[in-house]
C-alpha cells in the first residue's frame, strides 16, 4: 500500500451486483491507481500493479485511458524494470484544475491549482458585504477570473475555506463571527451559482487538507493541527483522514470554556470562551474594553498575551493528552506571529507533559497566509480524485465531475 490517506485499507468495496456496479469498480480503480502516482511519482505501471493488487492488463487499461484524458503523462525518465526498460507515469499538470476559495470579511481569494498541487492562478475580489448573496456573487466572480486563462482545463471542483464552525457534509456554514454568520447553506447557494461541484471547510480544516494530501510524511498519521488567528481553530486527524464529528462539531476547541469567572461574552453567546482570550479577535475586544482599541498586538509582551499564551498551550495539551496524536501542527496566522506569543505557547504546551508518563508529541509550529487556506480548500477538492466516493461523499456531485475518456 502507498503511504497515503487513500485508498481504503479494505480495498474495494465487496458491491453487491448491482446496475452500474462495474462503472464503480473501474472508477475505484482509477482512484486508485491515480493515488499510487501521487504517492509515489513518478512510478512504473510494474509498481502500479504491486501496490494495488491489479493486474498488469488491468493497469495498462486504466492507465491509458488515463493518459488519454491528460490526467496521466508518461516521463522522459527510462528505467529498467525486470530487464526491461519502461516510460514513468506521472500526474498531468494541464487537464483539470480545482479552486481554492479564501474568505475573510473583506474579499474571496482564489487560488487554481493542478493535479499535482501546484498553483497555477490567482485572483483576489473584495466583497460589497459579508451578505451570503453578495459573498456569493464575489466568489463566482472570482473563480471565473482565475479560471479564464485556463480555458482548456476542466474545473473539478471549488473548495471554500471559511472562519469559524462548518459542517461539511451539510454544506453549511454553522457559525462564522468574522462573517457574521449563522447557519447559511452556503455550498447550496454557491452551487447554483457555478458550474462545478463546492466543498465548504473551516480554515483550520483546509490548513489540515494543505498538509495532507502531498506530504508522505503525515499520511496515515494522527495529528491535532490548531490554527491561531482572528479566530481560533482545530483540526483532529484520524490516521491521515479529517475526523468531524457528529454535525461537524469535531475540532471546536475555541469555543471551550477557560475562564473562571471573568465572564468574557464571546461572539458565539457563550461566556469566557477560549476565544475571548487567545484569538486575535478575543485580545483586540479585551484591548477596547480596557480603553485602548488602537494599541498594536505585534510588539506586545504583556499580561494579553501571556494570558492568552497560557490558556492557549494549556488548551491544546488537553485535547492533544485526550486523543493521544504522534505530531500537533500550530498554524499562526500573519497577525499572531509575534514571538511572545508563540514562544510562550509552546513553553506552556511542553510544560504540560513534564510529569505525564506519556511522551509527547511532536510538536511544529508554522505560519500560515490566507493562500495557505486557499490551497488548503483546493485540495479538500482534489483528494476526490485519488479517493473513491465511499470516502468523500461531501462534493455535491461527487467526483465524476471530470469523466476520463
Ligand atoms: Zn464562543
Amino acid at each position: 500500500m502507498p503511504s497515503s490517506s487513500s485508498p481504503d485499507p479494505e480495498g474495494p468495496p465487496a458491491t453487491k451486483p448491482r446496475a452500474g456496479s462495474k462503472a464503480l469498480i473501474r472508477e475505484i480503480n482509477e482512484a486508485l491507481v491515480l493515488d499510487v502516482v501521487r504517492a509515489q511519482r513518478p512510478v512504473a505501471r510494474a509498481n502500479i500493479a504491486t501496490t494495488t493488487g491489479l493486474s498488469p492488463a488491468t493497469v495498462t487499461g486504466i492507465t491509458s485511458k488515463l493518459l488519454r484524458a491528460g490526467l496521466l503523462i508518461e516521463t522522459d525518465v527510462v528505467r529498467g524494470t525486470g530487464g526491461r526498460p519502461a516510460r514513468l507515469l506521472d500526474l498531468g499538470s494541464d487537464a483539470v484544475v480545482a479552486a481554492g476559495v479564501r474568505l475573510s470579511d473583506s474579499d474571496a481569494f482564489v487560488l487554481l491549482v493542478n493535479l499535482r498541487g501546484e498553483v497555477v492562478a490567482s485572483h483576489q475580489e473584495p466583497l460589497a458585504s459579508t451578505d451570503p448573496d453578495d459573498v456569493g456573487k464575489a466568489v463566482a466572480r472570482a473563480v471565473r477570473a482565475a479560471k479564464a486563462g485556463r480555458a482548456s482545463a476542466t474545473l473539478i471542483g471549488v473548495g471554500i475555506a471559511v472562519s469559524g464552525v462548518v459542517d461539511h457534509a451539510g454544506g453549511a456554514v454553522r457559525h462564522s463571527g468574522s462573517l457574521g454568520w449563522d447557519d447559511v447553506p452556503f455550498q447550496a447557494q454557491l452551487t447554483s451559482l457555478l458550474e462545478a461541484p463546492v466543498a465548504i471547510d473551516s480554515y483550520v480544516n483546509c490548513v489540515a487538507s494543505g498538509l495532507l494530501l502531498f506530504d508522505g510524511r503525515l499520511a496515515g498519521r494522527d495529528l491535532l493541527v490548531f490554527s491561531v488567528g482572528t479566530s481560533l481553530g482545530a483540526s483532529v486527524v484520524v490516521q491521515g483522514r479529517i475526523h468531524r464529528g457528529f454535525n461537524g462539531a469535531a475540532g471546536g476547541f475555541a469555543h471551550s470554556r477557560v475562564g473562571a469567572g471573568a465572564e468574557r461574552p464571546c461572539h458565539c453567546g457563550a461566556l469566557d470562551c477560549l476565544e475571548t482570550w487567545s484569538s486575535h479577535w478575543g485580545i483586540q475586544r479585551e484591548l477596547e474594553r480596557r480603553g485602548r482599541p488602537g494599541d498594536g498586538l505585534a510588539e506586545r509582551d504583556d499580561d494579553l498575551v501571556t494570558e492568552a499564551a497560557d490558556r492557549l498551550g494549556i488548551a491544546m495539551a488537553n485535547a492533544s493528552k485526550m486523543f493521544g496524536p504522534e505530531h500537533v501542527v500550530v498554524a499562526f496566522t500573519q497577525e499572531m506571529n509575534m514571538p511572545a506569543l508563540t514562544t510562550h505557547v509552546e513553553k506552556v504546551f511542553r510544560r504540560q507533559y513534564e510529569h505525564d508518563n506519556t511522551p509527547a508529541p511532536d510538536l511544529e509550529l508554522t505560519a500560515t497566509d490566507p493562500s495557505t487556506h486557499a490551497r488548503g480548500a483546493a485540495y479538500t477538492v482534489l483528494a476526490q480524485m485519488f479517493t473513491t466516493a465511499t470516502h468523500h461523499a461531501h462534493v455535491t456531485s461527487g467526483r465524476n465531475a471530470f469523466t476520463a475518456g
